[in-house]
């Protein structure tokens, strides 16, 4: 049996005659890939998307990752989006949902480290229970994270924590000091949108 279309509501959003951002399918690879995506829209967040069953599992992140134990991140979840979206990077037309101006911001690999009671449990299932916990091979960002859920009075919210590990750094600041594109080079305003253009 096909698992359920997930990818419904990313696509229900969006009109493809406009928007330059893939329709999408679901694909399995090996290797999980991790993208964090710079999303200047109507405010400006990182989208941190983990690849889960062939699609992207995604989470709002307002101030971005950080490699800092100590500095706990909001994310909040949104909806599923295809895996190609990993290689999204460029502008949203103002007038469709999420407009603005998209910058790969790191990518890599990532490894499922979730435990229970000594045993492995898959991301997916890590996720519905609400604690999931990664290692992350970026170019930005390396070693272990962990996601975690909590309520909220009006619905449910996540928080990323960096695991105080060989790659914790809390003198870094990648989001400050390393904001361009590990795949063009560039920066959000020469990729364009958005103020000022
Ligand atoms: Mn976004």
């Amino acid at each position: 049996m096909a698992d359920p279309d997930t990818l419904e509501e990313y696509r229900a959003k969006r009109n493809f005659s406009r928007t330059p951002e893939p329709p999408g399918e679901r694909k399995v690879s090996s290797n999980p890939v991790f993208v964090i995506q710079k999303h200047r829209a109507s405010t400006l967040h990182y989208d941190l998307r983990l690849e889960v069953d062939g699609v992207l599992k995604s989470w709002a992140v307002p101030k971005g990752p950080s490699t800092n134990p100590k500095e706990k991140r909001l994310a909040v979840p949104t909806e599923d989006h295809p895996l190609d979206y990993a290689d999204f990077e460029g502008v949203i037309p103002e007038g469709s949902y999420g407009a603005g101006t998209v910058l790969i911001w790191d990518r890599g690999t990532y490894r499922n480290l979730t435990e229970r009671e000594g045993k492995e449990v898959g991301v997916a299932e890590a996720i519905r229970r609400g604690h999931v916990s990664f290692r992350l091979e970026g170019e930005k960002l390396r070693g272990g994270y962990a996601l975690t859920r909590f309520r909220t009075g009006k619905g449910e919210a996540w928080l990323l924590v960096k695991k105080d590990d060989a790659e914790a750094d809390p003198e870094r600041d990648p989001v400050a000091t390393e904001p361009r594109s590990v795949v063009s080079g560039r920066s959000i305003e020469e990729i364009g949108g958005g103020e000022g253009e």
